[in-house]
């Protein structure tokens, strides 16, 4: 397992949970494929070679895993482990052990069963009567994994660099270690980052990691905290505002776009000020003037073809607005007055907001929400694409407006490296290095292995 705080100088291996205890998995199937060649080691039983094509079911049976091969023999032990017997495998599309049925989208309601391949060893054990399924591997096979998922088939070299660099980062500086309980380094899922091994692994994919090997940006000696999001709307934000911490000083706001750049609106230290730079479409580099958002889909997984992320609107009747606060904040309210900014940061992200509004007693009450993430958790239905955003309303009868609109900017929490910011910096010819450099400004990139 990775070690907090400590700055590798071999290239480290990783433990990726693929099945956790909360799935509830009591059975795993897996087939070996043609190659490469792979052993079978057991705490109780002898090394087995494996031959291609096996199909292996593990099942938990009494508190240990019994294992059926090609529906025949079945053996015994409390773990298994399924490993390369040539540590020198080539990683390229659907190599590795093929994993049956693996939970990808946990706990959200896009959550789904797929089948992956991955990469390196496989260790299966049992806690609290479930099956636990990790994937220990070289880091670098990983990050290739995971810029996999991020990514469309068409992105510009440097931009595909610049993602990996900051994933290999991430993972280095450790900060999290949300599964360090159970012995692994990040899970397959969004709640770390995606993996889904080489399932989807692209020939860019792999450049990208080959061309940047070890290299990691560093601050004060230390692995940068390389935090990212989808899109800033044209400014990032810092560090404080929205993680509520000390300063960062790479982690910054900076303007997404080239030094030169003016914008009458800045600095956005007004709500005048901030309306201005919402209701126009500054040439920032992740504005729709240098990516075309009908485009992204070539460049970015995980984006939708008729989304709007840089300037985006959405309306709100009375009605609406009323129930929808009344279940997320359960206010009791029977019509919403006023939705009022206090406090935003540098990039137009709201950190404080007040909503007035009449209680079903009659009387005028007021609920104040802090924390970017609770914002945007609190105005939509599932989560608003950022909190940098403005309200109009359309008047009603009295006092009680009739719809509420949010006019809003960007994606995402706004902290670090703007990923369509990078994709545009990269159409513009700039190289990896000026692009991590752009986000995390001050930090210095260097090999480590
Ligand atoms: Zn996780
Ligand atoms: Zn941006």
């Amino acid at each position: 397992m990775l070690k907090p705080n400590i700055i590798p100088d071999k290239e480290p291996v990783l433990y990726v949970g693929i099945v956790l205890p909360e799935d509830r998995f009591t059975n795993i199937d897996i087939e070996v494929p043609d190659s490469p060649l792979y052993k079978l080691i057991s705490g109780e039983s002898e090394e087995k070679r494996l031959q291609k094509g096996d199909r292996l079911e593990f099942v938990i049976n009494h508190g240990a895993i019994s294992l059926v091969i090609n529906e025949q023999q079945s053996i015994e032990s409390a773990t298994w482990r399924i490993e390369p017997v040539d540590s020198k495998y080539i990683v390229a599309n659907k190599t590795g052990l093929k994993v049956k049925g693996v939970i990808t989208g946990r706990g959200f309601h896009w959550v789904k069963n797929i089948d992956v391949y991955l990469p390196g060893a496989i260790e299966i054990s049992v806690i609290d009567s479930n099956l636990v399924v990790a994937n220990e591997l070289p880091i670098e096979q990983y990050l290739m994994c995971v810029t996999t998922s991020e990514m469309g088939a068409e992105c510009p070299p440097a931009f595909v660099e610049s993602q990996t660099i900051i994933a290999r980062s991430w993972m280095l500086a450790n900060i999290e270690m949300k599964h360090a309980n159970i012995g692994l380094d990040v899970c397959n899922d969004d709640c770390c980052q995606r993996y889904q091994g080489t399932t989807f692994l692209s020939d860019e994919a792999i450049r990208g990691a080959l061309n940047t090997y070890g290299k990691v940006l560093l601050c004060d000696d230390k692995i940068c905290d390389t935090r990212y999001f989808k899109s800033c709307g044209g400014i990032t934000e810092s560090f404080e505002n929205v993680f509520g911490d000390e300063p960062i000083s790479y982690l910054k706001s900076v303007v997404d776009a080239p030094g030169q750049f003016q914008h009458e609106a800045l600095p956005l230290d007004s709500e005048d000020s901030v309306r201005k730079w919402i209701e126009d479409t500054p040439e920032s580099y992740c504005s729709t003037h240098v990516v075309p958002e009908s485009e992204l889909i070539k460049y970015l997984g995980n984006v939708d073809v008729e989304g709007e992320y840089f300037r985006w609107n959405f309306r709100y009747t009375q009605k609406e607005i009323t129930a929808l606060l009344n279940l997320k904040m359960d206010i009791d309210a029977a019509a919403i007055l006023a939705i009022r900014p206090v406090k935003r940061g540098y990039s137009g992200r709201l950190i404080k907001v007040q909503v007035d509004y009449r209680h079903i007693d009659g009387q005028q009450e007021s609920v104040i929400m802090e924390d970017q993430y609770v914002i945007r958790q609190t105005f939509h239905e599932l989560f608003l694409y950022s909190s940098a955003f403005v309200i109009d309303i359309e008047k009603g009868i009295e006092d009680i407006p009739e719809a509420f609109i949010l006019k809003g900017a960007g994606w995402g929490h706004g902290v670090g490296y703007c990923q369509i910011g990078a994709l545009g910096m990269s159409l513009k010819g700039f190289t990896a290095e000026d692009i991590v450099y752009h986000y995390y400004p001050g930090s210095k990139l260097k090999k480590i292995y």
